[in-house]
């Protein structure tokens, strides 16, 4: 009899962990569309970087974490998410890591003003980051006092070589590179003829906080790190989205040129915005 109530409940046990285990085919359903839609991001450092781009979408829900604000809604029916992050490196990383772990991004884009490096480059040009860099990771000579301050003697540091001390460690002493994710650039390449302000290349962008003005010192990031625009963001959003290996790319509009006289216009960061509106839409067609 006790035997027979034990291989009852046995019985029972199996049939429910059965029906549990399996998801219905709806359920399957569910959890793959899901997976398709994951949202792809924009971001933009100042509110005028970021809440008119809002605008452009539908259904748009606000939510905010810390400073950093969140405009959830559709772009012809795929998920879009507006990040406004704030100005800066740091900023930009912690808005970028809540994003990924909060919403599960496909792909990031990184948008907004820059100055120009590249005396080619007029304002209103847009340059698509197929590489980032932090220009504001460096070592400096070993001087004592009264020896002087000497810029152009610094030399790149990778704090991600390894993770023992980056101020001995001789293989730190390289430019540390975050490539523009290849689809990514592939849509914005595909859309360049809709943008009509200015040319569009392709091109590094440097991030630091700090706005260079001297011409001799954007010369020099220039030529050694092979610069074409700075701003205060994109190589910081790079780096955490590498973390996560999650796709991103930079496009920077030059709102300045200070090495071939191009006055500052905020205009362009209204010229940007729409031609990453194009971007978008042709990204969301590969999805
Ligand atoms: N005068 C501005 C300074 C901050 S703007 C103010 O008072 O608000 C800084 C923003 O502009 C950053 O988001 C940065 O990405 C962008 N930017 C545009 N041109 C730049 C340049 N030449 N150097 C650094 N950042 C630049």
């Amino acid at each position: 009899m006790f035997k027979k109530i034990i291989s009852l409940i046995m019985v029972a046990a199996f049939a429910f962990l059965g029906l549990a285990g399996c998801k219905t085919s709806e359920e399957q359903q569910v959890t793959a569309g899901a997976k398709e839609q994951q949202p792809i991001i924009v971001q933009g450092p100042m509110p005028i970087e970021a809440e008119k781009l809002a605008g452009h979408l539908e259904e748009v829900k606000e939510e905010k974490s810390g400073n950093f604000v969140f405009y959830k809604g559709e772009l012809e029916g795929y998920p879009v998410i507006i990040a406004k992050t704030g100005k800066g490196m740091e900023n930009t990383a912690a808005a970028t890591a809540v994003a990924i772990e909060k919403y599960d991004p496909a792909a990031i884009i990184n948008q907004g003003t820059s100055g120009g490096h590249d005396p080619e480059l007029n304002v209103f040009d847009i340059v698509l980051g197929e590489r980032t860099v932090n220009l504001g990771s460096l070592k400096t000579g070993s001087l004592n006092e009264g020896q002087g301050i000497e810029p152009k003697e610094w030399i790149p540091m990778d704090l991600m070589a390894s993770e023992g001390s980056a101020g001995e460690d001789p293989d730190a002493e390289n430019i540390r590179y975050f490539d523009g994710d290849k689809e990514l650039l592939a849509a914005a390449k595909a859309v360049k003829e809709e943008y009509d302000k200015g040319k569009v290349v392709e091109g590094t962008i440097g991030s630091a906080d700090v706005w260079n003005n001297e011409v001799d010192r954007i010369n020099w990031f220039h030529e050694n790190y092979g610069t074409s625009v700075e701003e205060m963001e994109g190589a910081a959003g790079a780096q955490i989205a590498a973390a996560y290996d999650v796709p991103f790319l930079g496009i920077r509009v030059l709102s300045n040129n200070k090495v071939n006289g191009g006055q500052y216009n905020p205009d362009t960061a209204e010229a940007n915005q729409a031609y990453v509106l194009e971007v978008l839409k042709e990204y969301i067609k590969t999805k």
